[in-house]
């Protein structure tokens, strides 16, 4: 066996560049072994078509500041290409919602709409905020050990501090749909279809669906400059993570699987490559899926009967697919000023369009009329395409990852489907298309190793949350098998590209966090 140093991470996303920068940082030697030919995960940049360039999340807006700050990202080549975008909710018939923090705008609103927005506004920011409070620790365990029950006391003390009357409304409106929500404020149809999409982004799950006021508060849960498209594509941001880990000195190699974590079903000692190379080590954290690392890598028989049932039950069937279109110019949306294609653009015109596109998905069919998230990222940044020529990214819901038939035979309808959405919206797209690339959740799982193709390595809920995520004594990264630990998306705080899974993964590797 070759020894290759202290930490082992399994995985090179942006949670375990991060985690590696922070433990390097501390003076740990540090390897990552990465399956694809480069960094990333699911935020690296890709040529789809060749001179085209897309990453598969492709908005920033949820990086952990302090994760940005403490490994220099900036310094590390980090560039935001447009920042504050503005939301415009496209409507069919031409009349856009343009919506920004402190204003709407078109969109045939009505007054009660107006005066509405800043209280929900208000109250909608307060309680991200407390989310994002819990962002930048390990949940605290349920023991009766001092610090657990100060974390605890800690936890409810802030939700506390927002006042009596937020209080009561953050713990009454947590658990219920988004769609009750928006209609105690709401009338405008393309005003709840578009905060009703934010909430169920990512997620299975429809407006009408339990926790999805708590996943529109996660989607909110980021500071700093709203959405941001960053120059380069959302590689750069793992491209920076990566630059950051290795000047700090860990060693990072690609194009190399893990195939199996060693242990003894009490420690690990080591993993074993695809090509059969196996490397020592006595500390091994894992930015795979907590799934594939439990389940598949190290492998069920090393664990409890009880704990190896609570990862096998983890929901983890993702439900969106990705767009990704080459074009030879500049798409014109009926209606839309040419100078808003530098927005966020949403394909969600009411509550019941959104609920009946997710209605097939439940079958395991995919939506005919589906709801979308649009960029043309090129406009800011022309690095992406050929002069003259435009990206279009699309996050698409609902794609189910088993779906009736299979995808083989699904995906040219799906396609279809897609496009003609989309035509309704910008006629004469079809001709401007060279190219295109479509990623079904099982091509998300092929190609970034997560099971189920799911955003948030496994379901956003509240009974997926904190203490629990990815399951309860397996919650704060240390996992049952000494010296193993996990820090991705599938572990507190979720999914998105945050940084915070990584860097609190390192505080548990360097702290020797207990059980
Ligand atoms: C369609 C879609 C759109 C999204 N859009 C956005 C967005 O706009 N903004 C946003 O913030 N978030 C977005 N997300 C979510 C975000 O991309 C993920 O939550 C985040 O990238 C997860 O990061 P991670 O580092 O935890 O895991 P991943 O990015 O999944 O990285 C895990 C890494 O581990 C590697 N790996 C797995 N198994 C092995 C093994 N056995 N050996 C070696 N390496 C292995 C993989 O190859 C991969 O590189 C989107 C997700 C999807 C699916």
């Amino acid at each position: 066996m070759t020894n290759t140093g202290a930490v082992l991470i399994i995985g090179g996303g942006h949670n375990g560049l991060a985690c590696a920068a922070y433990l390097a940082r501390a003076g740990r030697p540090v390897t990552v072994i990465e399956a694809a030919e480069r960094v990333g995960g699911m935020a690296a940049t890709r040529e789809f078509v060749t001179g085209y360039r897309a990453s598969c999340a492709h908005l920033l807006y949820l990086l952990d500041e302090s994760v940005a700050g403490d490994l220099s990202l900036a310094s590390h080549g980090l560039r935001l290409a447009a920042t504050e975008l503005q939301t415009v909710a496209l409507d069919p018939g031409g009349e856009h919602l343009l919506m920004a923090p402190d204003g709407l705008e078109g969109g045939g609103l009505g007054d009660r709409d107006r005066a509405a927005w800043p209280e929900y506004q208000r109250r909608m920011s307060k309680f991200a905020a407390y989310l994002g409070t819990l962002r930048s620790q390990a949940p605290p365990r349920i023991t009766n050990r001092r610090e657990d029950l100060l974390a605890l006391g800690a936890l409810a003390w802030r939700l506390r501090r927002m006042g009596r009357d937020d209080m009561r409304e953050f713990l009454r409106i947590a658990g219920i749909n988004i769609h009750d929500l928006l209609n105690e404020y709401f009338d405008s149809s393309l005003l709840k279809g578009a905060l009703g999409f934010d909430a169920v982004l990512g997620a299975f799950a429809g407006p009408r669906s339990n926790n999805t006021v708590f996943t529109a508060l996660h989607r909110r849960s980021g500071a700093g400059n709203g959405y941001s498209v960053v120059e380069g594509g959302m590689g750069a941001v793992t491209d920076a993570l990566a630059a950051a880990a290795t000047a700090a000195g860990a060693t990072i190699r690609t194009g190399v699987r893990v195939q199996r974590i060693e242990s003894d079903g009490l420690t690990v000692s080591g993993v074993e490559l695809d090509d059969g190379e196996r490397l020592a080590a006595s500390t091994i954290v894992s930015n795979a899926d907590p799934k594939t690392t439990m389940l598949k890598l190290l492998g069920a028989r090393h664990l409890e009967a009880e704990t190896a049932r609570r990862f096998h039950r983890l929901r983890t069937s993702g439900c969106t697919a990705k767009l990704h279109l080459a074009l030879d110019g500049l798409p014109e949306i009926s209606g839309l000023a040419a100078e808003h294609l530098d927005q966020r653009l949403l394909i969600a015109p009411g509550p019941g369009y959104l609920d009946r596109a997710f209605n097939p998905c439940k079958y395991g069919e995919f939506s005919r009329q589906p709801a979308m998230e649009i960029i043309l990222p090129s406009v800011v940044d022309p690095s992406l395409a050929p002069s003259g020529r435009h990206v279009l990214s699309a996050v698409v819901q609902y794609a189910p990852y088993r779906l009736e038939g299979g995808w083989e035979a699904g995906k040219p309808a799906f396609l279809e489907a897609i496009l003609d959405t989309l035509e309704g919206y910008a006629p004469g797209i079809r001709p401007l298309i060279v190219g295109s690339e479509l990623l079904t959740p099982p091509d998300i799982e092929n190609l970034f190793g997560a099971t189920g193709g799911h955003w948030h390595h496994a379901e956003l809920s509240l009974d997926q949350f904190l203490m629990l995520r990815p399951a309860p004594r397996a919650a704060q990264y240390r996992m049952p098998v000494d010296g193993l630990y996990l820090c991705s998306a599938g572990c507190h705080p979720g999914g998105g590209v945050m940084g915070s899974a990584g860097r609190n993964a390192a505080r548990a590797v360097l702290g020797g966090a207990k059980k």
